[in-house]
């Protein structure tokens, strides 16, 4: 293992700066040391069944609205009951002295079930039944993209109670915008000026140095690599990074994909080993707008932000001088990869 050779000073408060949002983070290692009296969480209960009459995601049961799900064995996408965004809001747009300022924004929300079964996690499928979600994931974010009105294709999962999310039958969703939301626009212009000064994508420089320095590595296979990044914020927030820079998920090929499902499920079957505990987190893609331009300075990744701090019960809050200031840790970034890189590649339930 090599060191980071120029942080000699990784053991007292630092700042590190995430060059994708171009913002920093205050890491505080020996505060790891200090008396803690940690929020309690209730350890949610497993879904045990493989089918439960109450779940409205499940195969054959009515959704909110009287829509009854098909009978379907493998994935399931329909539009969002409750819709945050709608295809068919008319323009609207109020700028009152630079101060009052909104515009309407139109959209889709879309929601993808992962599998027939409720009692599933992406951990506890398989390779070959988690294809299946990458390929909608691509479908979904090409079909989306391509209607003029969206700018931009949100692919993201929230996974357990921690989260808010209630429904333990394993989905995600997908948001298409009329617009590009915040953090894709910071990234967009991180990845802009990296591209025009050095002609290659920002985090494929970034992972050529990871791959060097080799510390924050957790896991990597022919296609993709999981790392915990250098300017993470929550205690065991990871990245996944394509090695090619593709620009999204559609212009990954078959076996990208397939590696793609396989780095998935790495990554959430190590998180359910450090507690043992099904891992909450968020998780979501960012890839280039759909506005109709190539994008070669842009290049897919996936964050996993997960709020646990440690224990299945001890939970991190942003709060305090996070609201006010900026986003602290405690625990540094690689000795999160040490732990994460050194439980087995094994679901703890077999
Ligand atoms: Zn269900
Ligand atoms: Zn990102």
């Amino acid at each position: 293992m090599k060191n980071t050779s120029a942080l000699d000073f990784a053991a007292q408060p630092h700042r590190r700066w995430n060059p994708l949002t171009q913002e920093w983070v205050l890491v505080s290692p020996h505060r790891t040391q200090r008396p803690w009296q940690g929020q309690v969480e209730a350890v949610a209960a497993e879904a045990s069944t493989s089918f439960d009459p109450a779940c409205y995601l499940c195969p054959g049961n009515v959704r909110a609205g009287g829509i009854k799900n098909p009978d379907y064995r493998e994935t399931y996408v329909f539009d969002n009951d409750f819709a945050a965004l709608q295809p068919q809001t008319p323009p609207g747009k109020l700028d009152q002295e630079g101060l009052l300022v909104a515009r309407s924004e139109a959209g889709r929300c879309r929601v993808v079930c992962f599998s027939p079964r409720h009692d599933l996690t992406m951990a506890r499928m398989s390779a070959s039944e988690l294809l299946p979600v990458v390929d909608v994931w691509a479908h979904e974010s090409s079909e989306l993209g391509s209607d003029p009105r969206i700018a931009s294709v949100q692919v993201f999962e929230n996974r357990g109670e921690m989260m808010g999310c209630s429904n333990p039958h394993p989905h995600g969703q997908i948001w298409a915008n009329e617009t590009i939301p915040n953090q894709l626009a910071k990234e967009l212009h991180a990845f802009g000026a990296h591209y025009q000064s050095h002609n290659s994508t920002l985090l494929a420089d970034y992972l050529e140095l990871e791959m060097r320095e080799e510390e924050r590595l957790i896991y990597a296979n022919e296609h993709f690599v999981l790392l915990v990044p250098f300017w993470a914020v929550w205690p065991f927030e990871t990245l996944v990074v394509s090695r090619r820079p593709v620009p999204g998920l559609p212009q990954l090929t078959e076996e990208e994909r397939a590696a793609l499902a396989d780095i998935l499920r790495q990554t959430t079957i190590r998180y359910d080993n450090l507690f043992k505990v099904s891992f909450p987190y968020t998780m979501g893609f960012h890839q280039r707008p759909s506005d109709g331009g190539a994008h070669p300075e842009f290049h897919l990744h996936a964050h996993f932000y997960p709020p646990l701090l440690r224990s299945a019960t001890v939970k991190k809050f942003m709060v305090g001088y996070e609201m006010l200031a900026m986003p602290q840790r405690d625990i540094t970034a690689e000795a999160a990869a040490a732990l994460l890189r050194n439980l087995p590649g094994k679901h703890y339930l077999g």
